[in-house]
């Protein structure tokens, strides 16, 4: 640490993301990535921005690709606002609609990127403790003075709200904004995106990092009110103002095109998550509710953080949160139904 650099840099400690092995032959579980390449489109259209556009500049404003957004969702596209994955969108926002000293509220166990961004942007944060079975307590997220941000369905959990208890705590907040960061609401969760024309007050935050097969393109967005948009723009514009690049532009303006792919994909997670969770609850384990591409198990006869390293001995990642609550769980992502049969099979061995 220098004598040089700034407190809130000093109170910062930074995320911590998940291992990224670089051994192919890894079975790979611990950071949510889809097991599925993209679309073959999206290869097609980046080669060809590869070899016609890279000369340009990204066109700063990204009306085409928030066009494409905005008719996929049914808004404006003055509704729209794209950046660089949407861990980025996330401190745009922080920046945008978050007072410093004011305390916004999130859950105790959620995504951890929310208070690094917190501490580096001086927002006062409360966390809210989640129900016992990981549920979210609604009404405690009420009158925030601050605002509100929570992932829908929750991460590492799965757990998802429904959208009339999201519309709730929008409801509860009526002069502060409120964040739902939907990285995985492809999953099986209901999005908040059709709210977003009837409450001025809230963000919905997308990423193609999962359901799209794109973590490596990094491109996020967020949907809300034109206004919310705007100050989004203003951040951007203040010092990134080209944000995403053209092959970004081209891979996910191609990834929003080809449906058919989407849906595919999407469906086969889902069926290899409900066959894995009913292996992993035949073997003992108590498996979290999910409606993402994971799942948060425990199992009663096994210490969690030797079960995360005797699989990794084996070659297969899985992530251990060293946290109050979710210290006897491992977060599993959904591979391909082969990854998950190997991972079943040394779990066996395991307990
Ligand atoms: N929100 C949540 C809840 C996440 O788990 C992640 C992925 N780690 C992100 C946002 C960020 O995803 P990306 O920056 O790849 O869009």
């Amino acid at each position: 640490m220098s004598k040089f650099w700034s407190s809130r840099l000093q109170r910062t400690e930074p995320y911590v993301p998940g291992e990224q092995p670089n051994d192919t032959n890894v079975i790979k579980l611990n950071t949510n990535e889809n097991p599925y390449p993209p679309s073959p489109e999206v290869q097609k259209a980046i080669q060809q921005a590869a070899s016609e556009d890279l000369r340009l500049y990204p066109t700063p404003t990204l009306q085409e690709l928030r066009q494409t957004i905005a008719e996929k969702f049914q808004v404006h596209q003055d509704q729209v606002f794209i950046g660089n994955g949407s861990d980025e969108v996330l401190a745009f926002s922080f920046m945008a609609f978050f007072e410093p000293g004011e305390t916004i509220r999130f859950p105790d166990i959620t995504y951890s990127f929310y208070p690094v961004y917190a501490k580096l942007f001086n927002t006062d944060y409360k966390v809210i403790p989640v129900n016992e079975d990981f549920s979210l307590p609604i009404e405690s997220f009420y009158d925030a003075e601050g605002g509100v941000i929570f992932p829908n369905p929750n991460a590492p959990t799965g757990r998802a709200l429904s959208l009339l208890e999201v519309e709730s705590i929008v409801n509860g907040n009526p002069n502060k904004v409120v964040i739902i960061d939907e990285a995985y609401i492809d999953f099986g969760g209901q999005s908040a995106v059709q709210l977003v024309n009837r409450y001025e007050n809230l963000l919905v935050i997308q990423t193609l990092s999962k359901s799209r097969s794109l973590a490596g393109l990094r491109v996020g967005f967020a949907i809300g009110n034109s206004q919310l948009i705007e100050g989004l723009n203003r951040i951007k514009n203040s010092f990134n103002s080209y944000t995403i690049d053209r092959l970004a532009i081209a891979g996910a303006k191609a990834a929003f095109e080809d449906e058919a792919y989407f849906e595919k994909v999407r469906k086969r997670i889902i069926d290899t998550r409900e066959k894995t969770a009913e292996s992993l609850s035949t073997l003992g384990f108590d498996v979290v509710e999910s409606k993402a591409n994971f799942l948060l198990v425990s199992h009663p006869q096994v210490d969690a953080e030797q079960l995360y390293t005797q699989l990794k001995e084996q070659n297969i990642y899985v992530r251990y949160f060293n946290k109050p609550r979710i210290q006897q769980y491992v977060r599993i992502t959904i591979g391909k139904p082969g990854e998950m049969e190997k991972l079943i099979k040394e779990t066996k061995h395991l307990i």
